[in-house]
């Protein structure tokens, strides 16, 4: 029988340490503290948790007044959290281990048996990857509702972008995560208006979409973060909040047709212009595809605000129409028409951004990892306004905030909210990883100014101790908490969107590919090589350039090096192929045929740059310009994936339904 541990000495100690605070205002609209700063059992468990802050609202939605000081108080409360982070860590520790003492994976498997200190955890708690709880999150797919690796009940699973075994991994949530990741959304408005004033005077043009969403075996749904948030009523059902004022409506974002939801959040971007104080998406690459989208559509959108209506054949999604009809496009507009055309004809489209949106301050979107590809592009079509990066997260927990938002896209610092989630640092030491030495993991509160780490956490809804696959440099401090480069995603080679695809899997389709096709005509591939292509292209794409050594002596007609792209198509994992697909955020893959000796000039090249030559290995990716241009000025024959690949939403071995 499970035994419920009683409060140890360590939390008696805790419960003793001094409020970290002054109480905070009280809020006008909310009486109790949000869940997060509570136990279990619905009471505050210390004095020593700073409160998040609570919104401030009047009936006609916050005064100017009230946005101040809600905007104070939220950044006290980063003051308040930076200022403690260990002890804050201390607490969230304790919060985890003590509301989830019981469950099977710390109880029975760890024999944590009702520790709550880092002492004991760290000692008897793993340090694991996803593989490691597969069989856990498989038994709660599948419908085992027991206290497997959380006390509170998962409600359902996000579905990363991370693969394994090319399929999403399932990151276990629970209902009170939602507000957790609502707090991090409520700190970012405060900040940048520290540095741009005034945003709460017009709107935000931010394109946002839900993806395809699955069920488990056992009925749990299956979706990204973003779909989740979107679709649950913190986003729905928000009150009304200057900084949450979107020229999309809710209708136009949750559409599942993503060509109705891009269309209807261009026109409602367009006709509310000269309102419009910041532009963005979540990513880059969503942006850009949104820019794009308006490229290949602006006579249709055009003809549509010059008419005032909807064209019936491009929306039929009733609630978007009668959103859009109802709330933002109103009358015919011929001028505003004859002033978009006469935009979009133009023949450079350098400065669009600007030129449509002339009031926007900022293009808010990530570009740090991947992403970064994207900046010329951007700086391009902005004209060179501020990239803003806002926030770190992911399906496992929201991370952080960049309280320095106006800083560089090279410069951008992560500062993570030290109540999200218990962190630790695996240290990383690129050069000079023998794997023999003994790694310890360090606390937030310990990492060291230009170390990288990899970044470990304990969330409240049952991860333990479970690698990020993040790599991250300590930049700077805020008080005493660190901010953070975001470096790399452990071991991924290429990414267009959010697929991320490694080394291995790369290996395994090209494998599959000559396997499959190239054998019968004696050709092997010799030497190999790949680049995630965003610039010729939009979307981007992959781009794999091979060496052939061919000892048939029949010539390899095209035909079969289309079928050599579709087949890695085929092999790579589902994000890649829901890309491809769905999203249609990544475009065909191509391979190109080098001419013989290509690698080894690519090899005196690598060692001219001084390479050493014993140590030397092809790289498996190539990002440096001049060694892409190398490669290109080599290419015998250059061939596309005729198709898409095969994608189903949700895991293949689900036979779901699939819903929006
Ligand atoms: P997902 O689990 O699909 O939500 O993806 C989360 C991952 O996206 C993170 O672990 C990072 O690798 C990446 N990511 C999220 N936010 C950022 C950011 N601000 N900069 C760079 N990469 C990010």
């Amino acid at each position: 029988q499970t035994e419920i541990p009683q409060t140890n000495t360590h939390t008696k100690r805790l419960t003793h340490l001094p409020p970290l605070l002054p109480p905070l205002l009280s809020s006008l609209t909310q009486t109790s503290p949000p869940p997060f700063f509570q136990s279990s059992q619905n009471k505050p468990i210390t004095a020593a948790m700073p409160e998040a802050p609570k919104p401030t609202q009047t009936s006609n939605g916050l005064t100017t007044i009230a946005i101040a000081e809600k905007n104070k108080r939220t950044l006290q409360f980063i003051e308040d959290v930076t200022s403690n982070p260990d002890d804050v860590q201390t607490q969230v520790l304790h919060e985890i281990l003590s509301r989830n003492s019981a469950v099977e994976y710390l109880h029975h498997r760890h024999r944590l048996h009702g520790a709550t200190d880092r002492r004991t955890f760290k000692k008897l708690l793993p340090v694991i990857s996803y593989e490691d709880i597969h069989p856990d999150i498989t038994r709660i797919a599948n419908g085992d509702t027991s206290p497997i690796l959380c006390s509170s009940p998962i409600s359902e699973f996000l579905t990363s972008s991370g693969t394994s075994a090319g399929e999403r991994k399932l990151m276990p949530t629970i209902a009170e995560e939602m507000e957790r990741r609502s707090l991090l959304y409520s700190l970012l408005m405060p900040v940048m208006s520290q540095f741009v004033p005034g945003l709460e005077k017009g709107k935000g043009m931010y394109f946002l979409f839900i993806k395809s969403e699955s069920k488990t075996p056992g009925g749990l749904p299956a979706r990204p973060v973003l779909t989740s948030y979107y679709k649950s009523s913190h986003f729905k059902n928000r009150p009304f909040d200057p900084y949450t004022n979107y020229t999309s409506p809710n209708e136009t974002i949750l559409c599942p047709d993503s060509y109705q939801s891009m269309y209807s959040q261009l026109l409602c971007g367009l006709c509310q212009r000269t309102q419009v104080l910041r532009v963005g998406a979540v990513f880059a690459s969503g942006f850009i595809r949104a820019i794009r989208f308006l490229e290949k559509h602006w006579q249709l959108l055009c003809r549509d605000i010059r008419s005032g209506t909807l064209d019936p054949t491009v929306i039929t999604d009733p609630a978007v129409r009668e959103a859009v009809l109802t709330k933002v496009l109103h009358r015919p507009d011929p001028e505003l028409a004859d002033f978009v055309e006469s935009e979009c004809r133009k023949d450079s489209w350098q400065g669009i951004i600007t030129r449509l949106w002339p009031n926007t301050k900022y293009v808010d979107v990530i570009v740090t990892g991947t992403m970064s590809q994207y900046i010329p592009t951007l700086d391009f079509y902005s004209n060179g306004l501020p990239l803003v990066c806002t926030m770190y997260a992911s399906s496992e927990c929201y991370f952080g905030v960049n309280l320095n938002p106006l800083c560089k896209p090279s410069e951008v610092a992560y500062t993570l909210i030290p109540t999200m989630a218990y962190f630790e640092f695996l240290p990383v030491h690129r050069n000079n990883n023998n794997g023999k030495e003994r790694q310890e993991l360090v606390d937030l509160a310990d990492v060291k100014l230009g170390h990288e780490y990899e970044l470990v956490v304990t969330t409240y809804a049952g991860l333990y101790r479970y690698r990020v696959g993040d790599v991250l440099r300590v930049a700077g401090f805020k008080n005493r908490a660190p901010q953070f480069n975001f470096i790399c995603r452990k071991n991924v080679v290429l990414s267009i969107d959010s697929d991320k695809t490694d080394e291995v899997e790369l290996q395994g389709a090209v494998k599959n590919a000559v396997d499959a096709h190239l054998v019968a005509f004696g050709g092997s591939v010799a030497e190999y090589t790949s680049y995630a292509d965003t610039k010729t292209t939009i979307p981007g794409h992959y781009v794999l350039y091979w060496e052939l050594s061919v000892k048939g002596t029949t010539a390899i007609p095209p035909s079969v090096y289309e079928d050599c792209c579709l087949t890695v198509e085929e092999s790579l994992n589902s994000v890649y192929r829901q890309g491809r697909v769905s999203d249609k955020s990544i475009g065909p893959l191509e391979i190109k045929i080098v001419e013989q000796g290509t690698f080894d000039k690519l090899m005196d090249y690598a060692i001219s740059l001084g390479a050493s030559i014993n140590q030397y290995k092809t790289p498996r990716c190539v990002k440096f310009e001049p060694i892409v241009e190398l490669l290109n000025s080599r290419v015998e024959g250059s061939y596309f994936s005729p198709k898409c690949p095969k994608w189903v939403p949700g895991h293949k071995q689900w036979s779901n339904n699939v819903k929006n």
